[in-house]
């Protein structure tokens, strides 16, 4: 069972009811409701208030995504009659009305622990023992609990140069945009930000160590991507490993690709996964022993196995996702100060990759049901999207439902095409509801529509 304290229950003993380290997108929620408990909360960020998602994260990269649609909405507008003259891009621009919206994020995140009295600590916290925290000014704090929200960093791998390599994380102060951008990695980032580069007129070479992209999504949908992405002009180096980078006098990397294989570039981006932030945490102080990749093991109720620490986000390396972050920030406080204890149910989570175009799924992939059940049915539509007619790029979009055999409950569904993610959200909900594709038949299409391609599949 959950513990249940209540700030009755809690006492004064402590200086906080709760201390949260990290104002990331869990430990925001977290503070906040368990101040709106009654709750007495202080959160420490080292940062800046909002954590990955709004400082560096999704926020940032979808304001680039839609700065990079604008390369393919003005691409072709002669045919709907417009004449653009003087088309240019500028990155500076871009990447300052970003910043301006990320500073007003933090502003709006920052009012809202203020609002709800929670005390902020602009500096490093660690943990000093079950229910102590030092902060970097030297100042030494306790509280009742503390949750460890500090979510992930960059991993960086190891070869000589590795230093002239950047990160998501400076991708959105780049003081010049990179003509020739090498992107290391298969996953999330590296896929959406050679799709915005691309989109933005640079030179994309994307470095992958397998020939698998996007492992997660269903490889029907991923090999489309694929095809699309080249298409596009991103040049793709499967079963690649950068060996070393040099720098030249004039700022050029000269990446070693092994053999004879050697590519000259502006920028190189290392998007090869997230590790969670633990080191230097002080976690020794209060016997937790950190998992594998530094992650913080905690059960359903996001407990460690200190009994007054606690962990949500990123940092427990469970789903790398901001809204799971957020809703275990949101159990965390019902739980230990609203005298409401809940889980968080972690099945048939919706995502996305906010590629060129974008990739979206729930549920199993194909593959996966297959495994699971044997036998399933596949239900597909493989259109091109009426947005997409009047475009050079003769793409087309891909939608999938895999299905029980014989009660034909949806198992997964999965697309690729303009606005998938937009679409998918609301087709989460059937898959969540447990219903058949009957349900998807019965409905009439809406008409015209990417959308209605899901109640006509076949
Ligand atoms: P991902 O885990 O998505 O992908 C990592 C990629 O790097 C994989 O292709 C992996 O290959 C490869 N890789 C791993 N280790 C190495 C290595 N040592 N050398 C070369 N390649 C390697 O990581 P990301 O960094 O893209 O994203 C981190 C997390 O952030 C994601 O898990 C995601 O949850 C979150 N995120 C979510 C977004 C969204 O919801 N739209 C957007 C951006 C991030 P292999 O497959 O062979 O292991």
């Amino acid at each position: 069972m959950a513990d249940t304290d209540t700030p009755a229950d809690a006492g004064t003993e402590f200086d906080y009811d709760l201390f949260v380290i990290g104002a990331g997108s869990g430990g925001v929620r977290a503070s906040r409701i368990a101040a709106a408990h009654g709750a007495r909360v202080a959160v420490a960020e080292e940062y800046r208030v909002g954590g990955t998602c709004v400082i560096r994260g999704c926020v940032p990269k979808k304001m680039l995504v839609y700065g990079a649609m604008f390369a393919e909405e003005l691409g072709h507008p002669e045919n709907y009659g417009w004449t653009i003259e003087g088309k240019t891009f500028d990155w500076p621009t871009l990447r300052d009305f970003v910043k301006k919206d990320v500073d007003r994020l933090e502003g709006l995140y920052g009012n809202t622990l203020a609002n709800n009295k929670v005390e902020v600590f602009a500096e490093r916290a660690t943990i000093a023992g079950p229910n102590a925290v030092k902060l970097a000014s030297g100042r030494e704090v306790t509280a009742g609990k503390i949750l460890v929200a500090t979510g992930c960093w960059p991993a960086m791998p190891d070869f000589p140069g590795v230093e002239h390599c950047i990160t998501s994380n400076e991708m959105f102060h780049l003081a010049e945009q990179p003509r020739r951008l090498m992107v290391v990695g298969g996953g999330y980032i590296a896929m959406e930000f050679a799709g915005v580069f691309n989109a933005l007129g640079s030179e994309v070479t994307l470095v992958n160590r397998t020939d698998r992209i996007l492992r997660s999504y269903d490889e029907q949908i991923v090999d489309r991507m694929l095809a699309i992405a080249m298409g596009r002009g991103i040049q793709m180096r499967m079963h690649s490993l950068i060996q070393s980078v040099e720098k030249d006098a004039d700022g050029c990397l000269h990446v070693d690709l092994g053999e004879t294989d050697k590519v000259v570039v502006d920028q190189v981006l290392i998007a090869i996964g997230r590790q969670p932030n633990t080191a230097g945490l002080g976690l020794e102080n209060a016997g937790i022993q950190p998992g594998p990749k530094g992650e913080i093991p905690v059960d359903e109720y996001n407990r460690t196995t200190c009994e007054s620490i606690f962990a949500v986000g990123d940092v427990t390396d469970r789903v790398q996702l901001t809204p799971v972050a957020i809703r275990e920030g949101h159990a965390f406080a019902d739980t230990q100060f609203g005298n409401k204890p809940r889980t968080v149910d972690y099945s048939s989570i919706p995502s996305a990759v906010f590629s060129q175009p974008p990739i979206a799924g729930v549920g199993l992939t194909e593959k996966q049901a297959r495994e699971q059940y044997g036998a399933v049915k596949v239900y597909s539509s493989d259109f091109r999207p009426m947005k997409n007619i009047f475009s050079p790029h003769a793409e087309r979009g891909l939608y999938k439902m895999i299905v029980e055999e014989t009660s034909e409950k949806i198992l997964g569904i999965h697309m690729i095409g303009p606005e998938a993610p937009e679409i998918l959200q609301v087709a989460a909900v059937a898959l969540k509801a447990g219903l058949t594709k009957q349900a998807f038949d019965d409905t009439v299409a809406l008409h015209p529509s990417m959308a209605e391609e899901l109640v006509l599949l076949r």
